[in-house]
């Protein structure tokens, strides 16, 4: 599915289209804030939304964190990370070496290191670390939730779950929080959960210990800066987590939240992985939803925030999905977990909670950040993914999101816009 394109549908030339739409443009440029979450969460236009932007309390401290979608090593500069990793290094396990990618034919059969990319290992065999969240207890239940974001091009999708009162879970990689933090902001905002998703989305298996270290350190402090919050679970990307991972993962706090059935959205190669592949996935998962499959233990299913067409794949799918399974929550919903953040001045609803109707308790709505205290320049033009099976930067995937839907200003402005957007 493609969502509309409503700008340029032409009925004729006339002087009153031409005055109106440049009405429209001027009033929509006047009216553009990207300094406020708010203001950023306004703009329906995929490629405003995506055009770069300064957010001082994010760009000042640029030199605090590794270059984006590169992979992270702690900076010499930085003590708190360097005093961190020595507190937990001692606690790694160092018998399990770096992982090839793809698993090599001498890795042992009988998987040592519980390594989900070698066989969906989920349940540790080193002492001490929880098992991974691989399904949600609750029945007929669906841990909703999205990775690789935030999308620079996601307000249409935000939209469309704020309008459908539907909360998820989002996987934030640190260099797209970096590059939009006024999108994750939003994450915040509209209720949604927030977990990490890495730095620069690597093979963590393959990273030495210290260098997996810093992938997730720094999401973190990237979320905490950007949005407030220090998360308390995170996301491998491709799955590629073994114990030596988790131990890390552990060490910081961090829940490992994983999935049992993948739609594949964000895998299409026009080859091997088709758009058709993705829409077959979404049937063959919705009609094992539709057998029952879920009746007694709920499910996670992979999906991705990642483009135009992983997004607009959810929102076709929605419909489908809300009518063959109970619930769907975000996965911390799902489990209860009703202090999702470090910070305590955030909470999530309880699964009960959620599924009467309250989708929200508190912490909804950020406060406006100072806007005000650097102009040091903005890291977005220098990313690229670190492989070519990464995600693509947010910035070169908004296709063509296009909307219908202005939410601010006053009548008059209304109208206006109305007026452009329907072509007259
Ligand atoms: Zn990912």
């Amino acid at each position: 599915m493609q969502l509309p394109v409503n700008f340029g549908r032409g009925r004729g030339v006339s002087s009153r289209i031409f005055v109106v739409s440049l009405g429209c443009l001027l009033v929509n440029a006047a009216a553009l804030d990207r300094t406020t979450e708010q203001g950023e969460a306004s703009i329906a236009d995929p490629d405003q939304e995506c055009a770069p932007y300064d957010y001082p309390p994010v760009s000042s401290q640029t030199n605090s964190f590794p270059p984006g979608w590169m992979t992270a090593s702690i900076l010499s500069s930085d003590s708190a990370a360097s005093a961190k990793w020595n507190s937990i290094s001692a606690n790694i396990p160092t018998n399990i070496d770096p992982q090839t990618q793809p698993p090599s034919s001498s890795y042992p059969s009988d998987d040592p290191a519980c390594w989900w990319t070698y066989n969906q290992c989920t349940t540790p065999k080193l002492a001490g670390l929880p098992p991974d969240v691989a399904t949600v207890p609750e029945p007929s239940t669906l841990g909703y939730g999205f990775d690789d974001g935030p999308n620079c091009s996601h307000n249409v999708f935000y939209d469309f779950l704020a309008s459908q009162n539907q909360k998820a879970t989002f996987y934030f990689i640190g260099s797209n929080v970096q590059d939009y933090p006024l999108e994750a902001q939003r994450a915040l905002a509209d209720g949604h959960e927030i977990c990490a998703h890495t730095w620069s989305h690597p093979y963590m298996t393959t990273l030495s210990s210290e260098a997996a270290f810093a992938e997730i350190w720094y999401s973190m402090q990237m979320i905490k800066l950007a949005v407030g919050v220090t998360v308390t679970c995170w996301r491998p990307p491709f799955g590629d987590v073994d114990d030596r991972i988790r131990s890390i993962a552990n060490a910081l706090g961090l829940q490992t939240i994983m999935w049992e059935y993948d739609t594949e959205d964000a895998s299409v190669d026009g080859k091997t992985i088709t758009d058709q592949t993705v829409v077959d996935n979404y049937n063959n998962f919705i009609s094992t939803a539709g057998n029952g499959t879920f009746n007694s233990t709920g499910v996670i299913l992979l999906t991705h925030e990642l483009n135009n067409f992983t997004m607009s794949e959810a929102i076709t799918y929605y419909p489908q999905l809300t009518s063959v399974i109970q619930h769907l929550v975000p996965v911390g919903v799902a489990l209860n977990k009703t202090q999702p953040y470090v910070e305590t001045n955030f909470s999530l609803p309880t699964f009960a909670q959620y599924i009467a109707g309250t989708r929200t308790t508190t912490g909804s709505r950020l406060s406006n950040a100072t806007t005000t205290s650097s102009t040091a320049p903005s890291t977005s033009a220098s990313e690229s993914p670190s492989s070519s099976s990464s995600p693509s930067p947010a910035a070169s995937s908004n296709a063509a999101f296009k909307v219908t839907e202005f939410s601010y200003g006053p009548h008059l402005l209304f109208l206006l816009l109305t007026l452009c957007i329907f072509g007259f």
